[in-house]
């Protein structure tokens, strides 16, 4: 029985509803008033039901899929304007006792290098990324109760903190680590984490247990509550994604919307990011092994409809997806993207030799850091650096509720160009500087109050004195 409020997994994700929501979207395809009648409540910026979004995706009309596109393309720029916040992922350990089928951690893996950082390789790494310019992290591990307790993780956590190398610092730390306990995800919260992100890979039960034949993870209940217990252990900023490959895309698009859903209807504060990864070919793994690969104009499709469907949360791509495919996604709602981006562990450092992958999967984008913000320059999108929001404490709902009332952009645009000047300070190489200088010239006068604008000239001074993290 569907319950969008229940705490039970199999009740908030009915596979009942999702597939009544399946069969309805396809009958009703073709339907083009009920599309428009969608289409026009979106524009109010309410966000849609699974239901309703359910039927957009499966709209394949050609001037239909361009309202879409425009749609949200005007949506992201009411909430988001052009920024794109920027992070990298560090892998602390790769050592995992599950056994996920299209993940080259699985416990079965003997080709796969096997490597954790120590501290002093925590603390490397974090030097490297800082002086790429990265600002924000989200950390990845294996599952593995011995080589990566909590009390590692909270240690790493603490270390990565700590370093004050040069100008650099990392001001927010995500965090993707398995599925936990309440008492666990409290001591994340008091560790000071941003966002707990964890991916649900497939909302389809049957589907999940042949994915995850062994392993904690293998428990599908514990890994679809997992939000839920975060959220009782404090953390009000969590973030949902699919592995989209795995399982028909229709599903796992309706469950993904199911679940925020959820999220809002059971606490008030939907899901901070989406993230929407493809699989990626990785070391034992070939996607030719699975089925539900999901085409390029569908994919865009199911970006678009998501940023339609869901007006306030953050969507992340990473560099699992092409330049090519990036450049489309950006239009289309993307607000966070990763650069210069290393899957293996201690990728930072050291590149490694091919006989030593210890890297999760294969990169489709390599470009480093600057030349991923002088890309974005060019297509007059601002890089932005900002951890405001989650330092100043406007997390969870606060967050939302100031989104929500279009307040964030008061605080959201110079917040992006004083880290951008940062990064332009300390990091850019003298191209990348000229271009990030003129944007920053220019933007300044869209700022829209007054004394926030003199502010922010104030601080762009002062940060051309060497000062550093000025915030609204
Ligand atoms: N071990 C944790 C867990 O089980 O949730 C942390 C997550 S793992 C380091 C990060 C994510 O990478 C996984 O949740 C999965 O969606 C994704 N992933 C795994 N194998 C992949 C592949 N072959 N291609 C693309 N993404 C992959």
């Amino acid at each position: 029985m569907y319950n969008v409020k229940s705490k039970i997994a199999e009740e908030f994700i009915s596979d009942s509803e999702i597939r009544s929501t399946i069969e309805y979207a396809a009958e009703h395809r073709n339907d083009r008033e009920l599309v428009k009648k969608i289409l026009e409540k979106a524009r109010a910026c309410k966000g849609l039901t699974h239901r309703e979004a359910a039927v957009l995706l499966e709209c394949t009309d050609t001037e239909l899929v361009e309202e879409m596109y425009a749609l949200a393309r005007e949506i992201k720029h009411r909430f988001y304007g052009n920024r794109i916040v920027m992070f990298a992922p560090l892998y602390l350990s790769n050592y995992c006792i599950n056994g996920c089928v299209y993940c080259p951690y699985h416990a079965k893996n003997k080709s796969i290098r096997r490597k954790k950082l120590t501290q002093d390789e925590i603390r490397n790494e974090v030097m490297a990324l800082q002086d790429m310019g990265h600002k924000r992290l989200a950390l990845e591990a294996g599952e593995h109760p011995l080589h990566n307790p909590i009390e590692y993780i909270l240690e790493s956590i603490k270390t990565i903190y700590s370093i004050k190398h040069k100008n650099g610092a990392i001001r927010r730390v995500n965090v993707n680590i398995a599925a936990t306990t309440v008492e666990n995800y409290r001591r994340l919260h008091d560790a000071g984490i941003g966002t707990y992100i964890l991916f649900q890979e497939t909302y389809n039960k049957e589907n999940y247990q042949m994915l995850h034949p062994t392993g904690p993870k293998s428990d599908y209940a514990y890994h679809t509550e997992a939000m839920d217990r975060a959220m009782q252990g404090g953390i009000d900023d969590v973030g949902i994604g699919v592995l989209f490959g795995l399982e028909t895309y229709r599903y796992d698009f309706t469950g993904l919307l199911m679940h925020a859903e959820h999220l809002e209807a059971t606490y008030g504060v939907g899901p901070h990011t989406i993230s929407v990864p493809r699989l990626c070919m990785a070391d034992d793994i070939d996607t030719a092994d699975f089925k539900n690969a999901v085409p390029d104009d569908v994919f865009y499709r199911i970006v678009a409809i998501i940023r339609i469907a869901v007006p306030y949360t953050g969507m992340i791509i990473s560099t699992r997806e092409s330049q090519k495919s990036r450049a489309k996604l950006l239009e289309l709602g993307v607000s966070q993207m990763s650069g210069g981006s290393r899957t293996s562990v201690g990728g930072y450092m050291h590149d490694e030799a091919p006989e030593e992958n210890s890297a999760q999967f294969d990169v489709a984008d390599h470009r480093t850091l600057d030349e991923i913000v002088e890309w974005l320059l060019d297509l007059d999108h601002i890089p932005s650096f900002c951890t405001a929001c989650y330092r100043e404490g406007r997390t969870g709902d606060r967050f939302m509720t100031l989104l929500k009332n279009g307040q964030i952009a008061n605080c959201c645009l110079p917040n992006a160009l004083l880290t951008l000047k940062e990064y332009m300070r300390d990091y850019a190489s003298p191209e990348v500087k000229r271009k990030g200088e003129a944007m920053i010239e220019k933007l300044l006068t869209d700022i829209p109050n007054e004394k926030a604008r003199s502010t922010a000239r104030k601080y762009l001074a002062a940060i051309n004195e060497g000062k550093s993290d000025f915030r609204f």
